[in-house]
């Protein structure tokens, strides 16, 4: 008998809150500061962009914050995910370890960002909203919320990286499938993106350039409201329910991890994941090591400055303590669109900087090698960014090997990649290639962090 490779469990299982980390965190996180002031800033200056519900969650510091039952029913169209054991991985690699992946590709967009989009548009429908702006980089995003605007009748309207927006005609298609506007940034529809042509016609946009126009539209207009898709500490809390899941699964496996892996762009998939286990040590429970993987061409952890900054291009945003590049990084072209972000989300910096997780910068050579890889054996083609907890997930079992250790390693596979399968030819005929950026290049991006904030 072959042992159990999935572990279901049932609709009744979807947790009925979410994790809060804050409410356990052995210091708290530095607070959101005002541009103007460099004062912190209360939840008043947030309402022109988010719906007062969601500002709460955001500052809130309780552990178990309630799932409103009408976001645990749409979450039963997908949830909960399945939890799976990599055997034919390990064989493959021939390591001790015993290797488990949460896959969150069984959404309706693919990946994880649906368990934030739904209650996002939830809140925002409760407060009387009829429209939700926001960015996109790779599109998955900008993909799940204009499915869950159409669940609850909000009009969405996307600002898409330019050089996605004309690499990614399918997950556009997807976006006015269910509803959605989808406009290539930079725009000639907000001052923000006239500024950022007027300088340079070509541009290609960045994460930094959307998030500035979407920020303008919400500010600008009293019926319409902001919608992030990482970073924000609701959105991670949101994404708890995957490692709460995850917790039950393992328990059911009758295993308990040594070592989580996710990849972070924005830091939304991993704090998911990891924070519930990560809270649970903190209070008393089994140890484990949480490692973060990032790309080495968009290296924020690895390589960023723990410092105050902007979000966005423009500086509409509050400041926030993160790892960042700078706001003005504009990342080259590399495959993994959904981590190309200039910042780490602030409660993902925190507990890196308090030494609570690791962080490691990968090439994108290797993590195609082993989406390929886990392909061949699991089945499940990764999306571009996933391939990098594969990657991570495969270290950690090599590691394991050499040493001889029978670890439990679990990662988050937090999409698939079926939209991205252009990445995969170029891999295959060999156009891809590995970049980094000497420490010129990132000093001159750290060069504009606002002095305000750092003193
Ligand atoms: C958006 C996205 C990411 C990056 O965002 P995080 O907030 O870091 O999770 C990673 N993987 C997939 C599949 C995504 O869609």
């Amino acid at each position: 008998m072959t042992d159990q490779t999935k572990f279901l469990l049932s609709e009744s299982d979807i947790p009925k809150t979410w994790y809060n980390i804050q409410a356990d965190l052995p210091v708290p996180a530095p607070p959101p500061l005002h541009p103007g002031t460099g004062q912190p800033i209360g939840p008043d200056d947030l309402a022109p962009l988010f719906p007062m519900d969601l500002i709460m969650q955001e500052v809130s510091q309780e552990r178990d914050i309630d799932i409103p039952e009408p976001v645990r029913d749409v979450y039963r169209q997908w949830r909960p995910t399945p939890l799976y054991r990599a055997h034919r991985l390990e064989k493959a690699l021939d390591t001790p370890a015993k290797i488990y992946y949460k896959y969150e590709g069984v959404s309706p967009s693919g990946s994880h960002k649906p368990n934030t989009a739904v209650p996002q548009a939830f809140y925002n429908k409760a407060a009387g909203i009829k429209r939700l702006s926001t960015e996109t980089g790779a599109g998955q995003w900008g993909s799940s919320l204009s499915y869950a605007g159409a669940l609850f009748d909000l009009e969405v309207q996307v600002f898409m990286v330019k050089v996605s927006f004309q690499q990614k005609p399918y997950r556009k298609a997807m976006m006015e499938t269910y509803g959605g506007t989808c406009i290539a940034s930079p725009s000639e529809l907000t001052a923000a993106g006239r500024a950022i042509l007027e300088k340079n016609p070509d541009s290609t946009g960045s994460l930094g350039i959307a998030i500035s126009e979407a920020v303008e539209v919400a500010a600008q207009n009293d019926d319409t409201k902001y919608a992030l898709g990482s970073v924000l500490n609701h959105v991670l809390m949101h994404q708890t329910i995957v490692g709460m899941e995850a917790m039950r699964q393992m328990e059911m496996a009758g295993d308990y991890p040594d070592v989580i892996v996710a990849c972070t762009g924005g830091g939304s998939n991993f704090a998911g994941i990891a924070f519930p286990f990560l809270g649970a040590k903190l209070r008393g429970g089994n140890d484990v090591r949480i490692v973060a993987v990032e790309p080495a061409a968009c290296p924020s952890l690895t390589r960023g400055k723990f410092a105050y900054d902007f979000g966005d291009t423009a500086q509409m945003t509050p400041l926030v303590k993160m790892h960042t590049l700078g706001a003005q990084f504009v990342p080259s072209g590399f495959h993994a669109g959904g981590l190309r972000y200039h910042g780490m989300a602030p409660l993902v910096s925190h507990v890196q900087d308090l030494g609570l997780i690791e962080a490691h910068a990968l090439d994108q050579l290797e993590c195609f090698e082993a989406g390929v890889l886990f392909g061949r054996t699991e089945s499940i083609i990764p999306a571009p960014e996933a391939t990098h907890a594969v990657r991570g997930a495969i270290k950690e079992a090599l590691r394991c090997k050499e040493e001889g250790k029978s670890e439990t390693i679990l990662f988050n596979l937090c999409g698939h990649g079926h939209f991205d399968m252009q990445a995969y030819i170029d891999y295959f005929e060999g156009k891809l290639n590995n970049q980094t950026y000497d420490e010129s290049e990132l000093a001159m991006a750290l060069a504009g962090l606002p002095s305000v904030a750092n003193g």
